[in-house]
């Protein structure tokens, strides 16, 4: 019953393989394919190389019910799609006079005459449907090879997309039948990979659709959700119920059930209670802020966020008593409350947070090894801080001290 139709893409372009440029393409393509219901199962990368093309196009036509090619459509030599696509589908190259007014055209609209080379791309595949591209000059093609759809886009991302949403979506969903695949990821943070899955294990053991998949990322636990349904909405059901149980399981932990970043649901909750924040950061050197501030609209609530790196600084900038940096040191809990107190102050926000640490990888102590972070949060009634002992290196400490603050702020915003 949820047998899905089988996808394989194909990504062409020598650059593709070299360490600069990264093929989004299939990752794009790959979400709208699941959207239709269109499993993808298989991902290569040709370069423009005539015969393992030629090879990669017969497999996937023979395997794969629908194939979609991206990138090498252009003009140039090196832009071999057509010509080694017709080649393994053994079906003629023929010159196709409209498109080739069209981009004859496209040309003297720009003012210029279309240099010949450029006609090449009015060249189609016998049989094929031609897919206009408004927003550059090599069309795509889109033909039925004994059941197989094979489906030819341009690699450009801005071509690309309009092409696929306008041109090929509804064609494949024809194809697709009514099978839905949802896709849905839960945050979770403050906890660890092996903790979660114990926690929730027993509950999506038990399901075969969705199927879950638990991923690390920097500080925070993923929990991929994905169903299978005959509707949109059949998949969205099943969905709810296992991310209900999910979020019986590991309560304020999940802070995120639609994929948005710690930032953001930080950001929603500040909005919505009409509060303010300013941030106080010495190891973090700005990151906080940064992400903060990364949010669209975060000027409603964010106010003021400043560096103190030096001893120095703290005091000047946030007026942190110089007895307390040399009682406790610049990484103490004191430091970090004397730093939120004196950042709220300054900037007469709701919130404060502050961040002091040891990121590494020099620095630590026995007493205060790397990772060493404290977080403080300071609002009208009181002030509070955490000690944390972060694992990993310099940018992850960082990070982590970062995510943890925010996260101090979202459980108290609960
Ligand atoms: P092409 O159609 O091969 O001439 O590719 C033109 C341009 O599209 C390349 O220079 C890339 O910038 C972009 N491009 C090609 N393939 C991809 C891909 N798989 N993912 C992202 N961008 C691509
Ligand atoms: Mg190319």
């Amino acid at each position: 019953m949820f047998e899905s139709l089988s996808a394989e893409i194909i990504a062409i372009g020598s650059e593709l393989l070299a360490p600069d440029r990264t093929d989004t393409n299939s990752l794009w393509l790959t979400e709208q394919l699941n959207r239709l219901g269109i499993e993808v199962k298989l991902k290569t990368i040709v370069g423009d190389d005539d015969a393992r093309l030629e090879e990669t196009i017969k497999d996937a036509a023979r395997r794969s019910k629908v194939v979609i090619t991206t990138g090498g459509l252009g003009p140039t030599e090196d832009d071999i799609t057509r010509k080694i696509t017709a080649r393994a589908l053994g079906r003629r190259l023929l010159l196709d006079e409209v498109v080739l007014a069209e981009i004859r055209q496209r040309f003297q609209s720009f003012g210029v005459t279309m240099p010949e080379r450029n006609s090449r791309q009015a060249m189609v595949i016998e049989d094929a449907e031609v897919l206009p591209n408004p927003n550059g000059t090599a069309p795509g093609m889109f033909l039925d090879h004994n059941g197989t759809a094979i489906v030819l886009l341009p690699g450009p991302p801005r071509e690309l997309k309009p092409m696929f949403e306008n041109h090929v979506a509804a064609k494949l969903a024809g194809r697709a039948g009514s099978l839905r695949v949802v896709r849905r990821m839960l945050r979770v943070a403050g906890m660890g990979e092996s903790a979660v899955d114990e926690k929730i294990a027993p509950v999506y053991s038990q399901y075969d659709n969705p199927v879950t998949t638990i991923l690390f990322n920097k500080s925070e636990i993923e929990i991929h959700l994905t169903a299978r349904g005959r509707t949109e909405k059949e998949a969205n059901d099943l969905l709810d119920r296992l991310s209900a149980q999910i979020e019986e399981r590991l309560g304020n932990a999940v802070f995120s059930f639609g994929g948005e970043t710690m930032e953001q649901v930080v950001g929603m909750k500040l909005a919505l209670g009409g509060y303010t924040l300013s941030v106080a950061e010495s190891c973090t050197g700005g990151l906080l802020a940064q992400r903060l501030t990364s949010v669209p609209g975060s000027s409603k609530y964010f106010i003021e966020g400043v560096v103190t790196y030096a001893n120095d600084a703290k005091t000047r900038a946030l007026g942190v008593e110089p007895i307390l940096l040399l009682e406790h040191g610049a990484v103490s809990g004191p430091v970090a409350e004397a730093m939120a107190e004196g950042m709220r102050q300054r900037a007469g926000t709701d919130f404060a947070l502050s961040i002091t640490g040891i990121a590494g990888p020099e620095g630590g102590t026995e007493e205060k090894p790397v990772g060493t972070v404290f977080i403080a949060l300071a609002d009208e009634v009181e002030t509070k801080h955490r000690k944390f002992t972060l694992p990993g290196d310099r940018n992850l400490v960082r990070w982590r001290a970062s995510q943890a603050a925010l996260d101090m702020l979202r459980r108290k915003l609960l």
